[in-house]
């Protein structure tokens, strides 16, 4: 119970945000009770469920200024809690280089609410940066999205080195839960041989479940709103419901969860 799923990429833009939103309004919906914490000083995934400006964030817990309990807010997504992010967490990373356990205190600020929760969800920044490394010592599993266009692999190497040198340290429970293909555009050709590498490379981390190029997906944010609730017949919202079946038939086939 309480398990922690990270969802990671160095590169900016390829869905971390949106996915790990839409995922956790899925999730949610089907009856699990999700904690997102925002590790993200830019708060996309905070404004993307239509709150801003929040007093207190993960900046203030990882400081050790604020129980994670105090900070955790409801959502109206239902069974999604968001432990918000301020822009203030950009600052976050030079101070925590001096702290004391700094790569584990993610990890401990969450010790004391993960129980609350089938799931807590990190999202993370652009970086492989303390932040991101503190989601890694904190998780159970990774989640990788790939954005389908040409030298998406480039970079997922690094990240799995990465991953590799924390499991081989901070965190042998760590494991890659899948990588995820979005902005898929099925009119290109581009797409479809992108697909085949990550497949030919990655064929049974790789989701059979394959994210669109969807305008209604990157409209949602700015109304504050999961595709769940802003557009739930359209094909990323069909995308998210099948990738909540598929991420849950996983975590169960890992014995967890
Ligand atoms: P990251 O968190 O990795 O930086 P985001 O999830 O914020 O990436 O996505 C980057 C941008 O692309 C956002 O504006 C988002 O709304 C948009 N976006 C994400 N997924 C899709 C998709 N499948 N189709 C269209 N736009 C998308
Ligand atoms: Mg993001």
């Amino acid at each position: 119970m309480g398990a922690v799923i990270a969802f990671a990429n160095q590169k900016g833009g390829v869905g971390k945000t949106t996915t790990a939103i839409n995922l956790a309004a899925y999730m949610g919906a089907a009856g699990h009770r999700i904690l997102l914490v925002d590790g993200d000083s830019q708060a996309n995934a905070t404004s993307s469920l239509g709150l801003r400006h929040t007093s207190r964030s993960l900046y203030d817990v990882l400081m050790g200024d604020a129980a994670a309990e105090d900070v955790i807010l409801s959502t109206e997504e239902p069974g999604v809690h968001l432990l918000p992010a301020t822009p203030d967490l950009a600052g976050a990373e030079v101070e925590m280089a001096t702290m004391d356990g700094r790569e584990r205190l993610l990890r401990s600020a969450l010790a004391g609410v993960r129980g609350r929760y089938d799931f807590v969800f990190v999202d993370t920044p652009p970086s492989l940066g303390l932040l991101t490394i503190n989601a890694l010592v904190a998780a159970d599993f990774l989640i990788v999205p790939l954005q389908s266009e040409y030298l998406a692999l480039e970079g997922l190497t690094r990240l799995l080195d990465t991953v590799e040198r924390i499991r081989n340290g901070l965190n042998p429970d760590l494991r890659l839960l899948g990588i995820l293909l979005t902005m898929y555009d099925r009119r290109t050709t581009l797409a479809k041989e992108v697909e085949q590498e990550v497949r030919r490379y990655f064929p049974e981390e790789t989701f059979t479940t394959v994210v669109p190029r969807s305008v209604r997906l990157s409209e949602s944010p700015s109304y504050g709103m999961s595709i769940r609730s802003y557009a739930p017949s359209s094909s990323g919202a069909e995308a998210y419901r099948q990738l909540a079946d598929e991420v849950w038939a996983r975590i169960k086939a890992f014995g967890t969860g």
